[in-house]
C-alpha cells in the first residue's frame, strides 16, 4: 500500500539523509582545522602553449589531505564549503598560497601566467576581489600574470553582480576565464560585456572529439573565441591524438593529464628547470 511504501521510503532515505549531514558538518568544522593545521595543500597543472610545447602558466587546484579520511578532491568538498562563509578564507588561502608559489616561479622566469579558481560565491563580493588586487600589489606580481578562473555556470548565476567586480581585476590587471565552457547554456551576450580574457574548452567536449559528436561544438567555440579576440584553453587532453587534432583546429593553449598531472610546486619548477635546460641544449652551436 501507498501507506507501507510511504514507511518503506521513510525508513530508506533517513539514513542516507544523516550520512549527508553528518559530512557537510564534518567538511565545514574540518575545514578551519584543515587551514591551521597546514592540511590545505595546491597541486598544480602545468598549461602548454599549443604552438610552441612550452608551459606557459600552471593552475593551482585545490588538495586537502585528511589525517584519518585521506586525500579530498575539491569536488567533493569545494561545494559544501560554498555554502558557508568559509569559502572565502579557503579562496584567501588559495590565493595567498598559488601568488607566494608565482612570485618563486617568476624568480626563475620572466613570464608565467598562475591561474586560481574562484567560486561564484565570491563574484559578488567587492572585499574579495579588493583582497585578491591588493595582493598582487603587496606581492608585486607582473600585469596578466595572475589569472582567475570562473565557471561558466557560476558566472551566468551571479551576472547582475559580477560585472564591477570583473571590471576591477581587468582593471587590477588580473586576467578572467571562463572554466568549462560549453557546459553553462548560457547565453553568449555576457561574453561581449564582461572583461573576458578567454575561454576553457570543457573536457567533455575534449574527451568526445574522436569517438562522439563534439567537433562541430569546439569549432563554433574557437570561432566565437576569434571573434572577440580573446584565447582558447582545451582541459582534459588525454591523448595525442586529442592533442594534435586540437591543435590543427586552432585551439591555443592545452592542458590535461597527456601532457602532465597535477603536482607539488617542487616538481613543477623541477619540470621548468628541464624544459629551461633543454631549450639552452638545443640553441647551442
Ligand atoms: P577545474 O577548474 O575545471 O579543474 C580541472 C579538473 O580536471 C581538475 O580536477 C584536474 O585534475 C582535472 N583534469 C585535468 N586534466 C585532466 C584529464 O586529462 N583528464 C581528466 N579526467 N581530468 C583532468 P580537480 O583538481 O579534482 O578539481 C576539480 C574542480 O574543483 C576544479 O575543476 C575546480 O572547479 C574545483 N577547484 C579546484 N581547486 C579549487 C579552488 O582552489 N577553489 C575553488 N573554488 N574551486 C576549486
Ligand atoms: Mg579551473
Ligand atoms: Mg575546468
Ligand atoms: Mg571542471
Amino acid at each position: 500500500s501507498a501507506k507501507q511504501h510511504g514507511r518503506n521510503q521513510f525508513a530508506f532515505f533517513q539514513p542516507q539523509m544523516t550520512e549527508e549531514i553528518r559530512e557537510h558538518l564534518e567538511i565545514q568544522q574540518g575545514i578551519k582545522e584543515a587551514i591551521d593545521k597546514d592540511y590545505l595543500y595546491l597541486d598544480y597543472q602545468p598549461l602548454y602553449s599549443m604552438e610552441s610545447g612550452e608551459i606557459i602558466g600552471a593552475e593551482a587546484l585545490l588538495r586537502w589531505q585528511h589525517p584519518i579520511n585521506g586525500l579530498l578532491s575539491p569536488a567533493r568538498f569545494i561545494p559544501i564549503i560554498e555554502e558557508s562563509d568559509l569559502i572565502e578564507e579557503v579562496t584567501r588561502w588559495v590565493a595567498n598560497r598559488a601568488g607566494r608559489d608565482l612570485q618563486k616561479i617568476l624568480g626563475l622566469r620572466e613570464q608565467f601566467s598562475m591561474s586560481i579558481n574562484i567560486s561564484g560565491a565570491a563574484l559578488h563580493q567587492m572585499e574579495m576581489c579588493d583582497y585578491i588586487c591588493h595582493l598582487k600589489q603587496k606581492l608585486a606580481l607582473p600585469d596578466n600574470s595572475l589569472c582567475i578562473e570562473i565557471t561558466e555556470t557560476s558566472m551566468i548565476s551571479h551576472l547582475d553582480s559580477c560585472e564591477a567586480v570583473l571590471r576591477r581585476w581587468k582593471q587590477a590587471g588580473i586576467e578572467i576565464w571562463i572554466d568549462d565552457f560549453g557546459t553553462g547554456y548560457s547565453s553568449l551576450a555576457y561574453l561581449n560585456s564582461l572583461s573576458i580574457d578567454g575561454l576553457k574548452i570543457d573536457q567533455s567536449f575534449v574527451h568526445n572529439l574522436i569517438d562522439g559528436h563534439s567537433r562541430p561544438l569546439i569549432d563554433a567555440m574557437i570561432a566565437l573565441a576569434d571573434s572577440l579576440s580573446i584565447s582558447t584553453v582545451a582541459e582534459g587532453i588525454e591523448t595525442d591524438r586529442q592533442h594534435a587534432e586540437l591543435k590543427a583546429m586552432g585551439v591555443e593553449y592545452a592542458q590535461g593529464f597527456g601532457l602532465a598531472r597535477p603536482m607539488r610546486i617542487d616538481s613543477l619548477i623541477e619540470l621548468l628547470d628541464d624544459e629551461h635546460r633543454n631549450a639552452e641544449a638545443l640553441a647551442e652551436p
